[in-house]
């Protein structure tokens, strides 16, 4: 039990400080690490390490376990799957649970029109793929994507990325033809007017609006810091793209499947994009990925062009009906709605007396908070790290965010109970008074 030996379970008498040595010679140092819980089992909201301590994770995964960790329907639908057949390939013996998935996000998707899906299997291959299908449909090239956006680590996803450190420095020439605007942003002074003005001065300088293939941005941006789009800005992109001829793309990987109190953050807008990437929610914790939008779109790459060896795997697309089911049949997107205004309501009452709470904002159970120093407006990275690692010690685990790092988001799964919601709740006070102490 005790060996180092390099087969058996991952955790088996190792202490978390051993793996992190071990880790520290086997791993690349470019892979970011957030905590040394080693997990070692995880269930609904909770997660144990292999020291036997456990933590409230309100991390999720990053959004990933929306459904909670190993829902028992998500495990039946995969052990049910992994007795049948784990993997042939949908491109050589299909099977029929992939073009039942399909049907069954086409018609979940916001949009009065016929939709089709292509599966893939991370969130950056999803936005590689949609942005190939934009471009085939359109025969342009450019694409407008907006700062503090995060659309994956690929060449194009990172390209997409608004954001140099630590997301693309080092990495060489980005992949031409993309060109960022101002995503608004009130507290730091970005109005809806100024991003779109600074499309157009973009099109002035730039980039010809006739080349522009894509528009693509996330409803709630993710990764930089919960900022969620404002109902005129998203309203003005449906115009804009069709002003030009471009096709609008709503990046919901992280925003996806009940996390915004929604199946997709786009249905509170009521506007409808003409393709969607979606990831991580969307399997609760199997790989799968899916672009799937306007028929007449979708069609453009000939047969061959989509598509890849594990994309749509039968054991992430049988999670994925599990997934679906759960969140209806436990009304998720309900539960998301109260879950976020309960968390909503008692970072307000601690914003009360520690002023360095500068905003409390999301969308349904995608909130967060933004830490600034005594002036106001300086952001405060180091006070924002010391909430999170106090919260650690407390067994919380919580993550940051945002283009200074001076936003915590909170990620629990949508199916926490109530008195594990109200602990991790006293945990985020105790926390966050600390380290304004
Ligand atoms: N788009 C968004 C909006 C994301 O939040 C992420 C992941 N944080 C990605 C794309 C990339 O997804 P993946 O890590 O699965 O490649």
């Amino acid at each position: 039990m005790t060996s180092h030996s390099t087969i058996g379970h991952p955790s088996e008498g190792q202490t978390n400080a051993e793996w992190a040595e071990r880790r520290g010679r086997a791993i690349a140092r470019g892979v970011g690490m957030t905590t040394q819980v080693y997990a070692e089992r995880a269930e609904n909201a909770e997660l144990w390490d292999g020291e036997g301590r456990r933590y409230i994770d309100f991390a999720a995964g990053i959004a990933v376990v929306n459904t909670g960790h190993r829902h028992p329907a998500v495990m039946e639908a995969i052990r049910a799957q992994l007795d049948a057949f784990t993997h042939t390939c949908a491109q050589v013996a299909p099977y029929g649970s992939y073009v039942a998935l399909a049907e069954r996000l086409n018609a979940m998707l916001p949009g009065d029109f016929e939709k089709k899906t292509v599966f893939v299997t991370t969130g950056a291959e999803a936005v590689e793929n949609a942005i190939k299908i934009a471009r085939a449909a359109t025969g342009r090239d450019a694409v407008i994507a907006f700062g503090g956006g995060f659309h994956g680590r690929t060449f194009m996803g990172m390209s997409l990325t608004g954001k140099i450190a630590p997301y693309k420095a080092g990495f060489g020439p980005m992949m031409p033809g993309i060109y960022h605007a101002p995503f608004p942003n009130a507290l730091h002074g970005v109005t809806t007017a100024d991003a779109l003005d600074a499309v157009d001065a973009l099109f002035r300088a730039d980039v010809d609006p006739k080349r522009v293939a894509a528009i693509i941005f996330e409803p709630v941006q993710g990764e930089g810091g919960f900022i969620v789009a404002p109902q005129d800005f998203v309203e003005a992109l449906r115009a804009l793209a069709d002003r030009i001829g471009a096709v609008l793309i709503a990046d919901e990987v992280q925003t996806g499947f009940a996390r915004t109190g929604r199946y997709f953050a786009m249905e509170h807008y009521g506007v409808a994009a003409d393709l969607t990437t979606m990831a991580k929610g969307l399997s609760g914790g199997v790989p799968l990925s899916a672009v799937a939008g306007k028929a007449e779109i979708m069609y453009a790459p000939g047969p061959g062009g989509l598509g890849g060896t594990f994309g749509g795997s039968p054991i992430g697309i049988a999670a994925s009906h599990a997934v679906l089911d759960v969140i209806e049949n436990e009304q998720l997107n309900g539960r998301a709605m109260v879950l976020g205004e309960r968390l909503t309501a008692r970072l307000h009452k601690i914003r009360e007396t520690v002023p360095q709470i500068a905003e409390v904002r999301g969308l349904g159970f995608m909130i967060a908070a933004e830490f600034m120093k005594s002036d106001g407006k300086t952001p405060d990275p180091d006070m924002t790290n010391r909430v999170r690692t106090i919260a650690l010690e407390k067994g919380l685990i919580l993550l940051t965010c945002g283009v200074y790092g001076n936003v915590i988001r909170f990620l629990a799964p949508v199916t926490i109970g109530d008195a594990v919601f109200e602990e991790a709740l006293d945990i985020i006070e105790a926390s966050i008074r600390e380290a304004a102490a």
